[in-house]
């Protein structure tokens, strides 16, 4: 990898991976082991000045300064939930703007970060599908979400990070990969793979890529077990059928001992009936999955009803009573809209014909 694949312009250095940051290290005749120093200082230390990396020549130092740019987005807004969920709003250069959400539990702190600005499958349950697509986030755009969330929340706070913001992620491979390679890097962010997940609405051809190339968490967004309801909720079912992704999900390379995360939204009279429930199980049925059930969150223009606690029960106990395993999302940070699919930003240029604006 060359550090031209970072665009025009200065090398953004938080976009370089190890091996951008040799290659550009080795363009400049210094030596590659640097990287991993450098590495260490922009983001397992997190430091914003160079002249805080003491083991580096100041002669790299000036150079890293003059030649590289270490701009970060600026944020725009930040909310706190009463749950303590927090969302950060950030401002892009060209006037788009993302979100990224922190959920604090117990056991782990999950930061759910976007890789596109707006979206471009049009789900029609989703908020940001309801914006079209603005452009695909930079790897340095992606990354400097975990570096807004990590200033304010300390260093330690974030123990997963999801790919469940804004966004398709196997639409923008591109630059989600280096991210997570920067991510599972120990000089970087030093989070083991099980520790980050990808989710995508189905995108056949890059499922393949990333099991090739990254030994990450995967979620599908599932939500409807016959196809004609798909068509409806995750349009780009018409495209890649559930009998294909489900086939690509059995051919899934999946680290031993790892489960399928299937991601399923409840909405009321649609999806969430009994019958369903037994589809799902067959459709499931000798895959190491987890079936994640998502009590659907409301957004304005939403046209679809949350289904009941009960409904939700009820459905959740058919599978469990098959032998699947199963969890019900907990809602967070609802009241800054900031739960599952209410990110919305601003998406500059987006197809849609819903009015855009700026939540919370
Ligand atoms: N494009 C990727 C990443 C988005 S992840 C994907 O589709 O998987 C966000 C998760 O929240 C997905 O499972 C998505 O389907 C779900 N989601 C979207 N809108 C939602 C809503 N209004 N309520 C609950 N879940 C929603």
């Amino acid at each position: 990898m060359t550090v031209a694949v970072q665009g025009a312009g200065r090398p953004k250095l938080l976009g370089l991976d190890r091996s951008g940051l040799e290659s550009l290290l080795v363009e400049w005749g210094e030596p590659r082991f640097r990287a991993a120093q450098i590495l260490q200082w922009l983001h397992a230390r997190q430091i914003h000045e160079f002249a805080q990396m003491s083991n580096i020549s100041k002669a790299l130092r000036a150079r890293l300064e003059q030649d590289c740019d270490l701009a970060e987005p600026e944020i725009v807004r930040e909310q706190q939930a009463a749950d303590g969920t927090r969302k950060w709003l950030l401002a892009l250069p060209d006037g788009n703007a993302i979100e990224t959400v922190f959920i604090p539990e117990e056991d782990r702190g999950t930061l759910c970060i976007s890789s596109q600005v707006g979206c471009s499958l049009a789900c029609s349950f989703c908020a940001t599908g309801a914006q079209g697509l603005s452009r695909n986030l930079e790897t340095h755009e992606i990354i400097a979400q975990i570096r807004v969330a990590r200033r304010a929340l300390g260093l330690e706070a974030i123990s997963n990070v999801v790919f469940m913001g804004m966004g398709e992620p196997l639409l923008n491979l591109k630059q989600v990969l280096p991210a997570i390679r920067l991510l599972l890097d120990d000089f970087a962010y030093g989070l083991s793979a099980r520790r980050v997940t990808v989710s995508t609405a189905g995108v056949v051809p890059g499922l393949a890529q990333l099991g090739r190339e990254s030994p990450v968490n995967l979620a599908i967004s599932l939500h409807a077990t016959r196809d004609e309801i798909r068509d409806e909720l995750v349009p780009i079912n018409r495209h890649y059928p559930l009998a294909e992704l489900l086939a690509a999900c059995r051919a899934y390379p999946l680290p031993p001992r790892r489960r399928i995360t299937f991601e399923y939204v409840m909405l009321e009279g649609i999806n969430d009936q009994d019958q369903h429930a037994r589809e799902l199980v067959r459709l499931l049925a000798g895959m190491p999955a987890l079936v994640n059930l998502i009590p659907f969150n409301p957004f304005p223009q939403a046209r679809y009803r949350r289904s009941g606690n009960a409904r939700i029960d009820a459905f959740r106990d058919i599978i469990l009573r098959a032998g699947l395993m199963t969890v019900t999302r907990k809602t967070r940070g609802d009241d800054i809209a900031a739960a599952c699919g209410q990110l919305a930003g601003q998406v500059r240029e987006g197809r849609s014909s819903v009015p855009l604006r700026v939540m919370g």
